[in-house]
């Protein structure tokens, strides 16, 4: 049988790491077993649902390139299925129709385990107060799930409540929409958070009741923040989306959420095409995985250095479109040449930016610099001269000049290798000073040594 595996997302927020995790483990799981993976978007709740969070789902996954099979599902598309489906439930006695209002059940609630007085009512035909439709949980009945992650976890049918199927405004719950579209979808696994675990054994009845089988269930564990508890908003997680906008690369992101929680031998980098072939269930832990801000930024800076120049280079480019930052074409075709020498001691495409920001964005000297050089001017503009008379731009033509001149004026190189820094990029600290000019190119090295603006 053809494995199959979803992501089924309620539409409710941005995608995060948590999502992305289980989206990421039913990729992997599927695709390892030449199986499909699908997307389920699980929005009928209005209230709920809003297109700006789908939108954040979608581009989340493709930027992470977790391709999903086929066209996406929308779950409300499935309404009448699943109320149909309730409906055998309640012809077959395995749900009944429950009329207390919201505020009997907190009363009934408050004095012991609430349990429907209308579990067992036959003949209700004729009332005609609004309803809702709970599934009938037999009691006493020990349920067993051989889960794929957790191992095999009981549960005792007392312990579970008569869960609502269907609403009293006549739409589906979760618990019910959830289950008929992995039936109607074929999922033969659903790997999920374990904080649905307790769904899952009420679900269990679902299955047994139409006398489906039960799919195979993997509870991935929980991640939690770095001190080690719950995540929650006040963690200020970023969505995925967040991290392509601070500069982070979709290779490091995505290696990230396949560490937490999963291992292979002592290997800490991935690549999604080769973690198709090792993925297995088996090596994901049963405790739970901690955020780790400090790893993220470890593998970002990883994958600058080692994927292709090309590659983060382009990246770099799309970086300052989105930014407004214009680049002359001779500038950028000389830093792509030294662009290695930029890489150095950054972990964003962001951090890139900064570092060459004096190549994009330059308004000259700020005055305290200005002041601490402002005496060396004349024998920079005699400098000037020497490099402006220069036929040719190169390394090697632009250091003997400079080395010439620093021994013609008994100086040491020293006197005016800051200053010349300072006039070009308006920074204490920079890449060499020889390899600023060749990116510049010489027109706008004499322009910035020669009309000194400051700022
Ligand atoms: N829509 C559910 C959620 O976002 C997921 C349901 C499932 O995976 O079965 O938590």
């Amino acid at each position: 049988m053809k494995v199959k595996t979803r992501f089924a997302p309620s539409p409710s927020g941005d995608l995060h790491i948590g999502g992305a995790r289980t989206a990421l483990f039913n990729f992997l799981f599927a695709k390892s077993q030449k199986g499909n993976f699908l997307v389920r978007i699980e929005n009928t709740d209005d209230n709920r649902n809003s297109k700006e969070s789908i939108k954040s789902i979608v581009d989340g996954l493709d930027w992470l390139k977790i391709k999903f099979d086929g066209e996406i599902i929308y779950q409300k598309d499935n309404i009448n299925k699943h109320l149909e489906y309730a409906k055998k439930l309640i012809s077959k006695g395995c749900a009944y129709k429950c009329y207390h209002s919201s505020l009997e059940i907190s009363n009934l609630k408050e004095k012991k385990k609430f349990i429907s007085k209308w579990r067992d009512v036959k003949d209700n035909n004729n009332i005609k107060k609004p309803y809702t439709i709970r599934l009938k949980i037999p009691r006493d009945e020990i349920i067993v799930i051989k889960d794929l992650v957790q191992g095999k976890v009981k549960v005792n049918s007392n312990e579970l409540d008569d869960c609502i199927l269907v609403r009293s405004d006549g739409k589906p719950t979760f618990m019910l929409a959830s289950v008929v579209d992995d039936i109607l979808m074929g999922i033969t696994h659903v790997i999920r958070g374990d904080d649905h675990l307790t769904n899952t054994f009420r679900q269990y009845y679902l299955y047994k009741f139409s006398e489906r089988k039960l799919p195979n269930f993997a509870h991935l564990p929980l991640i939690l923040n770095e001190r080690g508890e719950k995540l929650s908003k006040r963690d200020n997680v970023p969505s995925i989306l967040d991290f392509r906008s601070d500069g982070f690369l979709n290779e490091a992101i995505c290696n990230y959420i396949l560490r937490l929680g999963w291992s292979f031998k002592n290997y800490e980098i991935f690549n999604l095409k080769d973690s198709i072939n090792i993925f297995d269930l088996r090596n994901v832990g049963k405790s739970p995985a901690k955020i780790d801000r400090a790893k993220i930024k470890f593998l970002n800076e990883h994958y600058l250095k080692n994927l292709p120049k090309k590659r983060i280079f382009n990246l770099y480019k799309s970086l300052l479109k989105e930014k407004k930052k214009i680049m002359p074409i001779e500038i950028e075709r000389n830093l792509f040449k030294f662009f290695d020498i930029f890489l150095e001691r950054v972990c964003t495409l962001n951090e890139i930016v900064s570092k060459t920001n004096y190549f994009l964005d330059f308004k000259g000297i700020s005055k305290k610099y200005w002041q601490s050089i402002e005496t060396k001017s004349f024998i920079l503009s005699e400098l000037n001269v020497e490099l402006k008379s220069l036929e040719s731009w190169t390394i090697d033509s632009i250091e003997k000049t400079i080395k010439m001149f620093v021994k013609k004026k008994n100086i040491k190189f020293f006197d005016i290798g800051m200053p010349i820094r300072l006039l070009l990029t308006n920074n204490e600290s920079s890449p060499s000073i020889v390899i600023i000019m060749l990116i510049l190119g010489k027109k706008e090295v004499i322009r910035r040594l020669e009309n000194v603006m400051i700022c």
